[in-house]
């Protein structure tokens, strides 16, 4: 293929990232915005397998004595690389998604470390001066955030799957820490850049470089507390596209350029969006624990009413206004099918029935708003936190279904608290609200909800599909 068909391909490609990214910011379009993508990737992957990058070169490479040719490398490749990721996407649980999506942005910052370090080992000698200096820079630069984004990517992952706990490890000196490990950085890579006529020299700092940026990822993330989360996963979001910007500089790939940046920048704007939500500052987000109190939450006490699936379906029918804010437990139970029948039957009896989404409900960013969908809730009967916050006193009945830490009142009340300072959905406001959970346990964030035990809360305990539908059945009596 002429190397002007592959930068037109490379071109329609691009368009068709940025129509994928302004489609998937609404909930109407986004099913329209991944076909864009997928399409646009599709037609990135063709162009560059026919350029002749790839179709100029003979024999690369010799394995076992035998030669391969670069297509026989590329579709061994793509056999691995696709297997492993169609056997994880079909295999996956809708509440794993944030999991994948972490261990996936791993993926990433590993292959920008990888083919910085193959760039490095490459003939570079028809480079000279600036030329030479700059493309150093890019192996740097890109080995640098590859390996941040691969260990923190890989402790998010942790966290996210609970295997790691979701506490912050608040290290005493931490602050000083990151500072002696961003001097590190900025010194080894001038080191680097001195060695540069030895590569053998010049190897000694950049692997303790590379082994200062595995350590602060690890650091950074191992720091956010657990309602911080969001902000994490939408941080390594954007440094994975920086990643593969940093990537497309080495490999002089325009269209690995272009789209690193887009999903790095989009990347940025979301993290920024979540710290708005959460009331927090994104650099002290990403350094670690510093808005993060550190004390401890006021211990929860009282006495909790409990209800039963009859007692809820009573309230519900003579409520006129009803809220539903849906969490992570909605999604756990998959219950989101049952709570659309609830309410197309609630509505049919004209009672004004309304979502409230709490921006970071769930495990990842617009997590309920994908439930909801799927389950075919119309889109304007959902609102968002700031839209509805106000009305609580207006609303009958509140309906939390498997939320906890984004109902949390701890959270505007309590500055030991670790989610102190974050907005959340106000429900305690409205006249009864009925929390639907299995047990007595915390969120994600690991504190106590006095939300339970307040005077015009009642319990409804159980799996949050199999109580609905017993609600569901007593609504019909
Ligand atoms: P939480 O994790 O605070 O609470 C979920 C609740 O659901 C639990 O208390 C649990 O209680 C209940 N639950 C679990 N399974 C079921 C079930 N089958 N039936 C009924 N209830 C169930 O979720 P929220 O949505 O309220 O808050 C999200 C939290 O996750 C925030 O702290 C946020 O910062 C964090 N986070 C969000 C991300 C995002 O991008 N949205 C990413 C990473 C973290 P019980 O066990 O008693 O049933």
């Amino acid at each position: 293929m002429s190397h002007s068909l592959v930068t037109m391909s490379y071109i329609v490609a691009t368009i068709l990232f940025i129509l994928s990214l302004s489609g998937l910011s609404n909930q109407e379009s986004a099913r329209k915005g991944n076909y864009y993508g997928m399409l646009g990737m599709a037609i990135a992957i063709l162009a560059t397998v026919l350029s002749d990058a790839v179709n100029g070169q003979t024999v690369i490479a010799t394995i076992g004595g035998v030669s391969l040719s670069p297509y026989a490398i590329l579709i061994l490749a793509l056999l691995i690389g696709g297997s492993i990721g169609a056997k994880a996407a079909t295999k996956v649980e809708m509440t794993q998604m944030p999991e994948l999506v972490a261990i996936m942005h791993s993926l990433v910052g590993m292959a920008a470390v990888l083919v910085g370090y193959a760039n490095f080992m490459d003939d570079n000698s028809h480079l000279v001066g600036v030329e030479k200096t700059i493309h150093e820079v890019e192996i740097y630069l890109g080995i640098l955030i590859g390996a941040v984004t691969f260990s923190g990517s890989v402790i998010a992952f942790g966290k996210l799957s609970e295997k790691i706990s979701g506490k912050p490890l608040l290290l005493p000196a931490r602050h000083w820490l990151n500072l002696a490990l961003l001097i590190s950085a900025i010194v080894l890579g001038g080191m680097f850049l001195q060695e540069s006529e030895n590569p053998n020299q010049a190897l000694i700092p950049l692997a303790i470089m590379t082994v200062v940026a595995l350590l602060f990822g690890i650091h950074m993330v191992m720091a956010i507390g657990g309602a911080d989360m969001p902000v994490v996963v939408s941080m390594l979001n954007s440094y994975s596209g920086w990643a593969a910007a940093a990537t497309g500089f080495m490999l002089n790939n325009d269209l690995l350029i272009v789209t690193g940046a887009l999903v790095g920048s989009s990347g940025a704007i979301l993290s920024y969006i979540m710290c708005r939500a959460m009331n927090r500052h994104f650099l002290s987000v990403i350094a670690g624990g510093f808005g993060t109190s550190g004390g401890t939450a006021a211990e929860v006490v009282g006495d909790v009413q409990p209800i039963n699936a009859e007692g809820a379906a009573t309230l519900l029918s003579e409520a006129k206004s009803i809220m539903i804010i849906p969490g992570y437990g909605m999604a756990v139970a998959q219950a989101q099918h049952t709570v659309n029948e609830i309410t197309k039957l609630l509505r049919g009896k004209g009672k004004t029935v309304r979502f409230g989404i709490h921006p970071v409900a769930g495990r990842m960013p617009g997590h309920m708003n994908v439930l909801l969908a799927e389950a075919k809730v119309p889109y304007d009967i959902v609102f968002e936190m700031e839209e509805i916050n106000e009305d609580f006193p207006k609303v009958d009945v509140s309906i939390v279904i498997g939320a906890n830490d984004i109902v949390n009142p701890s959270a505007l009340d309590d500055p030991n608290s670790p989610i102190a300072g974050m907005p959340v959905l106000e429900c305690w406001h409205s006249k009864t609200t009925i929390v639907m959970k299995r047990s007595m346990a915390s969120g994600y964030a690991g504190v106590g909800n006095p939300l339970f035990v307040l005077e015009n809360t009642r319990m409804l305990f159980g799996d949050a599909d199999k109580t609905l539908q017993e609600v569901l059945k007593h609504l019909k009596e």
